[in-house]
């Protein structure tokens, strides 16, 4: 392996995401032996401070983007999802059951749970949840409203009486969904997930038997028949969703329009909150959405999952988990960019990038610098990447005093400048009474610009600087110009501008390029600059149509190990998601979609099927159907015959 890759966990877990990572050949974060900035993904359980986010480097990673709590929260979920319902209609986000966030709501409840005690023949269950809980910590199942007690914030939710059983027991669905990207929204499901059974039998006259109700593991396997082989569900508690889909068409169910609905569930909950889903392209996450099927083949969310669980209880985890954390990995797709952390510090001889160290002792990493005065700037207000990116530049222009004797640049700067344009160093100043011209400055500037870039980079800081000039918007620009001057990743978002670019240039050996990728993403708000490009005195020019029309070409991939890409779907998603999101379309497309899966013939696709198995035309923007076997594609499932 060429350049190693570093994982930082914090508190020092998932185990699981280390074994995987240490398995693929990464090397974990040793904070004695590394710089701070000196890792490529950190992994954390809980959330990132916004101060972090904003600090990143063009190599690090995040597993989770910022402000997702508008899902993974009970409350916030259902005051999401109210909003969503007044908006696009009940009949649509009719798929989560109707809830109250207590105490505010308390009249609300009451009105309801009145008018459907008086409603005839009609047993309502309800289901009381803390809102900021997880595991099932707290949760009751009552009929009669003086069993409700409560002295947290919770949220009373309509208890689904009605389970689809297997042999009598109940159980819910964990649905693994990576959002890769939400500007532009970018979503895979893994084909893989956990079935979760209650471990005693469903039974309405026992609300209070918690392992009769509830679907958790970290319940039911302290439940007395947990190891117990149950009839059917077999011993412990899970099972695979490919052992459910099995179970499923050995029962001559057809799944196809489950699949979908859950499909759709996943993306219209993404919808409330990914536009105000702050743009990091740095950023993946992992979430579990929890789903219960009724006893009519109706899917419900129960929940979204921040950071679902990855602790390995028995078989099936293994067998699921490890799959869908490597699955994750690739999904992030190390490219170019991830290996400047490695240009940046030579590992053993200097725990500080490679050339300060060669520079100086006294003289303060500007990284590190960077990371002050943001950090300062950020207690005081916001502020856009791009800003903290000139900022940065700031900061590498600063004169430093150097003992020139010892200062021998590393050979990849040096062979780096040899490349380089010339600088007008007055350029990232423009506009500002600053007067730093010496000649120890501009070496110094330019270093530690090569060392944030890389050798292959030819970027320069006027370029940078140009970037700013023209404003923070440049796809509103009337004639589109693309700066390949940029500092950082857009996403792993690769343009077909970068790619002609890019020329194919030196990337590590184990670092593999696998997606094309969409050109549109590039033209998304709050971007930092793109590292993948190859360096260009002046700006890329891209006319306006091919800057608006989706590229086809470069489209997320269909598939990354197990993860099936359930968003965009079809070109119309695509373009609907390239610049603001247009929620309105996603929706009419998801119904068309839903519509056209409903009312097509299961034998039909069978015989398309064979014919068509391994024709997939390039040009096509086609995507794979998430949840069933052997994952069709949808042009080939949809055709007539
Ligand atoms: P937690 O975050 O504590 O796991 P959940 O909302 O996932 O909370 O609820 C825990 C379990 O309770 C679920 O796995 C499911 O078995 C059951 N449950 C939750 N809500 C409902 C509901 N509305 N109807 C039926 N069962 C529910």
């Amino acid at each position: 392996m060429a350049a190693s890759l570093v994982f930082r966990l914090h508190n020092r877990g998932p185990k699981l995401v280390k074994e995987v990572l240490l398995e693929r050949g990464w090397v974990e974060y040793d904070e004695d032996k590394r710089e701070e900035d000196d890792w490529n993904l950190y992994w954390r359980v809980s959330a990132f401070h916004n101060s972090e986010y904003h600090n990143l480097l063009p190599w690090q990673r995040f597993n989770h983007h910022p402000k997702t709590a508008g899902i993974t929260r009970k409350d916030h979920l259902a005051r999401n999802l109210r909003r969503m319902r007044a908006t696009f209609g009940s009949a649509l986000y009719d798929f989560s059951p109707t809830v109250f966030i207590l105490p505010n709501d308390y009249i609300r409840f009451l009105a309801e749970y009145n008018r459907l005690r008086l409603m005839r023949g009609l047993s309502v269950y309800w289901i009381c949840k803390p809102v900021d809980l997880s595991r099932g910590r707290g949760i009751f199942v009552f009929e009669d409203i003086k069993d409700l007690i409560y002295d947290c914030s919770v949220i009373v939710q309509r208890y689904i009486s009605n389970p689809l059983l297997i042999s009598g027991y109940k159980f819910d669905l964990r649905i693994y969904v990576c959002v890769k990207s939400f500007h532009p929204l970018t979503v895979y499901i893994h084909q893989e997930g956990l079935v979760r059974f209650a471990t005693e039998k469903y039974n309405l006259s026992s609300l209070h038997n918690l392992y009769s109700h509830l679907t958790n593991t970290s319940i039911n396997k302290f439940g007395p028949f947990y190891k117990t082989k149950k009839e059917r569900v077999g011993q412990g508690c899970k099972w695979t969703l490919s052992e459910f889909r099995h179970f499923l068409h050995s029962q001559d169910i057809g799944d196809v329009f489950l699949w979908q609905k859950i499909n759709n569930i996943v993306t219209l909950t993404l919808l409330t909150i990914a536009p105000s889903v702050p743009s990091c392209p740095n950023c993946v996450e992992l979430f579990g959405f929890d789903i219960l099927i009724d006893n009519k083949f109706k899917p419900w969310l129960l929940e979204v999952n921040y950071s679902p669980a990855l602790n390995m209880d028995c078989q099936v985890d293994i067998t699921v988990k490890k799959g869908l954390i490597s699955d994750l990995i690739d999904v992030m797709n190390y490219t170019l960019a991830d290996s400047l952390r490695e240009r940046a510090y030579e590992r053993k001889q200097h725990k500080q990038p490679h050339f300060l160290a060669k520079y100086s002792s006294h003289v303060k990493s500007p990284l590190s610098k960077f990371k002050e005065t943001t950090s300062q700037k950020q207690r005081s207000g916001s502020q856009s990447s791009q800003a903290q990116t000139l900022m940065l530049l700031k900061h590498l222009c600063q004169p430093v005093k150097v003992n020139r004797k010892e200062s021998r640049p590393h050979a990849f700067i040096a062979e780096y400048q040899r490349n380089l344009p010339p600088v007008d160093s007055n350029d990232i100043y423009k506009g500002r009474p600053k007067k730093i011209n010496t000649t120890a400055a501009n070496t110094h500037k330019q270093k530690t610009l090569n060392l944030i870039l890389s050798s292959h980079s030819r970027t320069n800081e006027s370029e940078v600087n140009k970037q700013r000039c023209l404003g923070l918007a440049p796809w509103l620009e009337d004639v589109r110009i693309l700066h390949v001057s940029d500092v950082t990743r857009l996403g792993d978002t690769e343009t077909e501008a970068d790619t002609e670019l890019s020329g194919g240039r030196g990337v590590s050996s184990s670092i593999h390029d696998m997606s094309p990728r969409v050109l549109g993403s590039r033209l998304s708000a709050h971007k930092l600059p793109n590292i993948h490009s190859r360096s260009n005195h002046k700006p890329v020019r891209i006319p306006p149509e091919r800057s608006i029309a989706p590229n086809v070409h470069h489209i997320p991939p269909p598939r990354v190990g197990d993860f099936i890409r359930t968003f965009p779907f079809n070109l119309a998603t695509l373009r609907a998601s390239q610049h603001k999101l247009e929620i309105k379309t996603v929706v009419q497309e998801l119904h068309k979609l839903t519509a056209q899966l409903a009312t097509m013939d299961k034998k039909l696709w069978g015989k398309e099927k064979e014919g068509k198995k391994n024709k997939v035309d390039e040009e096509d923007f086609d995507a794979l159907l998430w949840g069933l076997k052997d994952t069709p594609l949808l042009s080939h499932f949809l055709k007539p015959s």
